[in-house]
């Protein structure tokens, strides 16, 4: 079986424990597999990224003893990619230009005759305000959405889980993406793509087989799986493994400096001592 998986950081702060880890599993199951393993740097969000921690993300990894198969993809070599495909979904009639911010939606979905507020592997539920909207009337400073009514056939998707958590095939529901997603944004104002429409064009376009990364993004796969099968693109195979715990118990963040794998460099661990912490 072909076997291609990823490690997609993004070079916004610095590696730390969490993903030495995610980027060791991957890359030693694409080895065991005799398959692949790429590397991508997801710097979508340009006011965020740095060439610097790009730099020390690409040393991190080669210390860690990563190889990667093919040159390093960034996504911002791909802005005219993610249009085209939006585009091209544009033109079926689904999607529409969304000028709520943050704080329109809190308060449509607060409103009393829509109890209360909820929240969902995407953040807030979008309630479909600007849905009426024309494509063709979007302006300067809109999202854009997918019409989650005029997207969802009789016939929905599934995806295959293997990681410890949620192992198993998992149906993707219309009434799963209705009731905890709302209309998925496909582009952030002033961006080409949004987290999840962007990840899926890269995996496809890379030839990705296995998405392997932590727990906390299960919950995406369902949204993702969805706009695979909505461009027609193939499904990967999910595994989403444990999440790296600081000693209270909470998953480690990118400010988690104290955490991070050049600290450990700098204080003199082995590549071999963070696989021994991390449980590989
Ligand atoms: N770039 C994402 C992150 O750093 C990971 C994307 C993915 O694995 O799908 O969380």
């Amino acid at each position: 079986m072909t076997f291609v998986t990823r490690f997609a950081p993004s070079p916004t702060g610095p590696l730390h424990l969490g993903h030495a880890y995610s980027a060791l599993l991957a890359h030693d199951m694409a080895r065991k597999a005799g398959g692949q393993f790429r590397l991508r740097i997801d710097d979508l969000d340009q006011s965020r990224s740095r060439p610097e921690w790009e730099s020390q993300i690409l040393d991190d990894l080669s210390w860690l003893g990563i190889t990667w198969n093919g040159p390093v993809r960034r996504q911002s070599d791909h802005f005219d990619d993610y249009r085209q495909a939006l585009e091209n979904l544009a033109a079926k009639g689904a999607v529409y230009p969304c000028r709520c911010k943050r704080r329109d939606i809190e308060a449509a979905v607060s409103a009393p005759q829509e109890g209360v507020r909820q929240y969902g592997p995407d953040g807030l539920i979008y309630p479909g305000t600007c849905r009426h909207r024309p494509y063709a009337d979007r302006q300067p400073g809109d999202a854009l959405r997918l019409n989650l009514d005029k997207a969802c056939g009789r016939q929905m998707p599934a995806f295959d889980e293997t990681g410890p958590a949620h192992a198993g095939r998992h149906e993707v529901t219309a009434e799963f993406l209705k009731t905890r997603v709302g209309d998925p944004v496909l582009a952030r104002p002033g961006m080409a793509a949004s987290y999840h429409f962007a990840v899926v064009l890269d995996d496809a376009s890379t030839g990705v087989t296995h998405v392997i990364r932590g727990e906390d993004l299960f919950e995406a796969s369902y949204i993702q799986r969805f706009l695979q099968w909505e461009l027609g693109l193939p499904s990967v195979q999910y595994h989403h493994h444990r999440l790296i715990r600081d000693d209270a118990g909470k998953r480690l963040a990118k400010r988690d400096d104290a955490r991070a794998i050049a600290k450990y460099r700098a204080d003199g661990a082995t590549p071999q001592d963070i696989r021994q912490m991390v449980g590989l």
